[in-house]
């Protein structure tokens, strides 16, 4: 019979957020597939847990992955976790999952803190719709396509990013989307946990002064909905006109173009009678 896939969340930096969940299952399973095993190891000492690894990593993944669901196949149970966060979410763990559904086997989630979603509610904008984009790629090509892609997206965005890439990444968003609010979130759960509410210009400023140190998440404010334009009367009388010329009466062609435009019905056909 088969075994089990556990997918396990890590904390981001404070060690008390790993869940007692967890534990009993990284306790439970009989081996761990963790993206780098020396960072897994030091969670497990401290919280005393001796359990065989395997190191499931991005390059690796294709032959690794085949063969930890073999042995979830046989019967062994497992967990996979990476070095912070939820697995999956900008780190290994998709392909694994996706491989145990195409064989059949059960997955379950253990949940765990995520940066993305974490900055999020720190953020102190829009919670209620937004946009997970990840890293943005290192050639810069590629980098601003993607910003491209979200100039019109009204979705608060998440970026993560690599403190010594911030400055130029801060540029490019300006660049991109002119100068929106942002939330800068470093080290959170750490001891130097910080968030900087403020815009693309002021974090612009900011950084340029001062070294960004340690690990960042940026939200970044939506587009502003786009506000539909107001119809002019000679908008509503031009599509009357049309209306006519597609074959409606005077009178119903005003009809219409009044309910499409919002003027009344009277002032186009009185525009139309004095044309
Ligand atoms: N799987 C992880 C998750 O669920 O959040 C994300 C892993 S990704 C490789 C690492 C990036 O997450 C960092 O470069 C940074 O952008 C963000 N990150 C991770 N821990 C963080 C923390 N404590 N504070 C701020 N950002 C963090």
């Amino acid at each position: 019979m088969s075994g089990i896939l556990y997918v396990v969340g890590t904390p981001i930096g404070n060690l008390s957020d790993l869940s007692p969940r967890a534990v009993d299952t990284l306790r439970a399973v009989d081996f761990i597939a963790a993206e780098d095993t020396r960072v897994t190891l030091k969670l497990l000492n401290h919280f005393e847990i001796k359990k065989p690894m395997v190191s499931y990593h991005e390059h690796n993944l294709r032959e690794r992955g085949s063969a930890i669901i073999s042995r979830i196949l046989a019967g062994e149970t497992a967990a996979v976790v990476s070095d912070a966060g939820m697995p999956c979410i900008s780190d290994p763990g998709e392909d694994l999952v996706r491989l145990a559904a195409e064989a059949g086997v059960p997955t379950v989630v253990i949940p765990g803190p995520s940066a993305a979603v974490s900055a999020l509610c720190l953020s102190g904008l829009s919670t209620s719709r937004f946009s997970f984009e990840g890293f943005l790629s290192t050639n810069r090509h590629n980098r601003l396509e993607h910003l491209n892609t979200l100039l019109h997206d009204t979705h608060t965005l998440i970026f993560y990013e690599a403190p010594h890439k911030l400055l130029t990444t801060l540029h490019d968003l300006r660049d991109a989307f002119g100068n929106r609010r942002i939330s800068l979130c470093r080290e959170l759960t750490k001891i130097h946990e910080e968030v900087i509410r403020t815009d693309l210009d002021g974090a612009i400023e900011l950084f340029s002064e001062k070294t960004p140190k340690g690990e960042f998440v940026l939200i970044v404010e939506g587009a502003s909905p786009e506000v539909p334009k107001e119809t002019t009367l000679d908008e509503a009388v031009s599509r009357a006109k049309e209306l006519m010329e597609a074959g409606l009466k005077q009178t119903d062609a005003a009809k219409q173009a009044a309910a499409e435009t919002g003027f009344k019905k009277s002032e186009i056909y009185a525009a139309l009678l004095a044309d």
